[in-house]
């Protein structure tokens, strides 16, 4: 792996913990419940194109992108499975149609207007609604039904392959009574229109969280995504999961400092007694959070914490590593990995682990095993 380095900063992503994940959710699922698998965002940052061939091995059943264009590019890479498009700008319809691309309709409008499209195509399009109970996000409210219904059996050119909710605090405790009554409400719109259909669509409303928490409404399908990587956001997976990736990088330069000597940019670090510095080869630029600045953050160096100090740079930070001892240029750093509680530094931020994963930036390479 260490050949393959071409800057200091390395993900690498243990297809293995992948399996072993996706093998975790199953166990918790009747075996007719189909898998959606969000690979959106660069699959959290984990590269899109790898870990939905690995997925198509592994024979998941669909998969969902946010933007056409993620999914085009998951076609171009030879990816056969079904894939959903949550959030699917107009521009981008005739690529729908030529990727063999599966849209989310959220909308009347929306609705019209891609019906619209095929027609003038002649095609029928395999459709996916999303159906606001709660998020308040994209999605038909309970007030569009009629509507919806007027314009399904208006336009046959779009084919509804499966109703969808999302739930906006599955992971949370506080908001249960919430989400029960978001899965109720979805259950009651979704048997509103499969009861004017005569076809029956999928029926799908868990991701991770809910998976754990509610799976009662496993209904048809399941969208898993963070579970997957193996991050835990249920506060129930006890230790099942395997994180599947390791951010790594290099210490490029070791400085002895002396009592008062400050510290990068804006002199943010203060040397509160003689001590020694690490200057690492990862900054903001390739992901790593400046808020980890002057103590916030930390990394592992041959298994123990050493704190950043001073702002991260834009491709540097620097860590205090005094009192570490044998530690030298060239050693490897750990700045997340399955060692980390991903959710603990992210929380020390103010952020949850998604942004952390989904902003490890396309100069980092990735490196599968
Ligand atoms: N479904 C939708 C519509 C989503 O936007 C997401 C992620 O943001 C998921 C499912 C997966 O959620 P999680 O990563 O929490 O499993």
């Amino acid at each position: 792996l260490l050949q393959q380095r071409i800057h200091g900063t390395t993900l690498e992503i243990n297809l293995n913990a992948l399996t072993h994940n996706y093998n975790f959710f199953k166990t918790k699922l009747l075996p007719q419940t189909k898998v959606m698998v969000m690979v959106k965002a660069f699959a959290y940052g984990g590269g899109a194109a790898e870990i939905a061939n690995h997925l198509q091995q592994l024979k998941a059943d669909y998969l969902a992108v946010a933007y056409t264009d993620e999914g085009v590019a998951l076609r171009k890479e030879g990816i056969r499975l079904p894939i959903m498009v949550l959030n699917p700008v107009q521009e981008s319809f005739i690529h729908l149609q030529q990727y063999d691309l599966e849209p989310v309709v959220y909308s009347p409008p929306f609705f019209r207007e891609l019906a619209k499209f095929c027609h003038v195509q002649q095609t029928v399009m395999k459709v996916h609604l999303d159906l606001d109970t709660g998020m308040h996000r994209l999605g038909f409210e309970e007030q569009h039904i009629a509507d919806l219904l007027e314009l399904i059996q208006k336009y046959p050119q779009l084919q509804i392959g499966s109703l969808y909710t999302h739930l906006v605090g599955a992971d949370e405790e506080i908001h249960h009574d919430f989400t029960v009554g978001q899965l109720k409400l979805f259950m009651s719109m979704a048997d509103e229109i499969v009861s004017k259909l005569d076809y029956v669509p999928l029926r799908h409303a868990l991701n991770s969280a809910g998976i754990i928490r509610f799976p009662e409404y496993q209904l048809d399908m399941v969208r898993l995504g963070i579970g997957l990587y193996g991050v835990e956001v249920s506060g129930r997976f006890d230790s099942h999961l395997k994180p599947i990736s390791t951010l790594k990088t290099t210490i490029s330069q070791i400085k002895s400092l002396s009592k008062g000597d400050t510290i990068g940019y804006s002199r943010k670090g203060v040397m509160d007694q003689a001590g020694r510095i690490a200057t690492i080869a990862i900054g903001y630029a390739d992901g790593y959070d400046r808020r980890f600045s002057n103590g916030k953050g930390y990394v592992l160096i041959h298994g123990k914490k050493a704190p950043v100090i001073g702002n991260v740079c834009m491709d540097m930070a620097m860590i205090d590593i005094s009192g570490l001892d044998e530690i030298k240029e060239g050693d490897e750093v750990v700045i997340y990995g399955p060692t980390i509680s991903l959710k603990e530094l992210a929380e020390r931020i103010g952020t949850i682990p998604y942004e952390l994963l989904t902003n490890i930036s396309s100069r980092v390479k990735r490196v599968y095993y």
